[in-house]
């Protein structure tokens, strides 16, 4: 029931819902399986070609892949909650001067879902994720809470993420067929610096215990991470921030860190600090000393001038984080 107000307010705002719905379903339902992103047109207009982007992750790829041909606005900086989004007027003015959109789909941006169905009619407007869904993969999570839909969160998982690069490139060489070859050089450069980074993520879980990789914090944002990784993700809210947490769960999570002996829990950047900290007294009243052991980058890069400002960067960053805070101090 706690999912059903986002859901019948999307429903409102968006004939698309019901497609999706259809689509995660059975087979049979795909032909209602009608997703916003218009086929690219070639360009033919001024360059550069004006792009908004919505998240921090894609506006990067666009900047990278596009080059000196696409002049990129991102829509949602540092701190910005994307589940919760609503298209200032500036926004509203800007992707509707935009000659193409690029968004995450799978309802992260789900407030936007109106403006970009209508924006998909006269222009191409394109979900990264839209291949994965179309194919149906089998790395996309349903989180059973999630009522059929899919995690958005596809951006933590460095080679899924890679895969939505590839299809994002192709779209691009769709809507830009002259600068195919530069596309392709610029996306395979970014591709090999995010490889690298996978590689990183990997060797660094890998120094943590093996029964203590557990990630502990506030909504449902690192379930690919964890998959990729190797870690098990204890989120005490679902998959959209605005999640109500179940009754229940906090004591849940609590008894899970005194059991597992976990040192510590993880605020998000986006997000209000206050329900990961409210674990910390109950594990303490029974003798378990857990600590905030920093903050993740769940829904939006960092800060200009932070580690976590690029997408290779904010992925580090979560990792450090994570392995600093759960590697069991020497001698304890
Ligand atoms: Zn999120």
């Amino acid at each position: 029931m706690r999912f059903l107000s986002p859901l019948v307010r999307l429903a409102v705002t968006s004939g698309i819902l019901a497609g999706i719905l259809a689509g995660c379903h059975t087979a049979s339902d795909d032909h209602h399986h009608a997703r916003p992103t218009k086929q690219a047109a070639p360009f033919t207009g001024e360059y550069p070609i004006q792009v908004v982007c919505t998240t921090g992750p894609i506006t990067e790829a666009v900047r990278k892949i596009g080059g000196p041909h696409v002049s990129v606005t991102g829509l949602m900086g540092p701190g910005i909650d994307p589940h919760l989004f609503r298209a200032a007027p500036q926004d509203v003015e800007n992707l509707q001067k935009a000659d193409v959109i690029v968004y995450n789909g799978l309802h992260l941006e789900g407030r936007l879902a109106g403006i970009l169905d209508a924006q998909s009619k006269n222009k191409p407007v394109i979900a990264v994720t839209d291949q994965l869904v179309a194919e149906n993969d089998p790395r996309l999570r349903k989180p059973p809470e999630f009522e059929g839909f899919f995690d958005p969160h596809v951006w933590h998982d460095a080679i899924l993420w890679s895969d939505c690069l590839n299809y994002l490139t192709e779209q691009m060489q769709k809507v830009d067929p002259s600068h195919a070859a530069e596309y392709q050089k610029n996306h395979d450069d970014y591709i090999a610096e995010i490889t690298a980074t996978d590689d990183y993520c990997r060797s660094q879980v890998a120094t943590l215990p093996e029964e203590g990789r557990i990630l502990v914090t506030a909504h449902d944002a690192f379930g690919y991470f964890s998959a990729a990784y190797g870690l098990e993700t204890e989120p005490l809210k679902g998959v959209s921030t605005e999640d109500e947490i179940e009754i229940g769960r906090l004591d849940d999570v609590v008894r899970l860190l005194i059991e597992k002996n976990i040192p510590a829990v993880f605020v998000e950047s986006a997000i209000s600090p206050r329900i990961v900290r409210a674990l910390i007294e109950p594990c303490e009243a029974q003798g378990h000393q857990v600590k905030i052991g920093g903050e993740l980058y769940a829904d939006a890069l960092g800060q200009a001038g932070t580690d976590a400002e690029t997408y290779p960067g904010m992925l580090r960053a979560n990792v450090d984080t994570i392995v600093t805070a759960l590697n069991p101090t020497p001698g304890g």
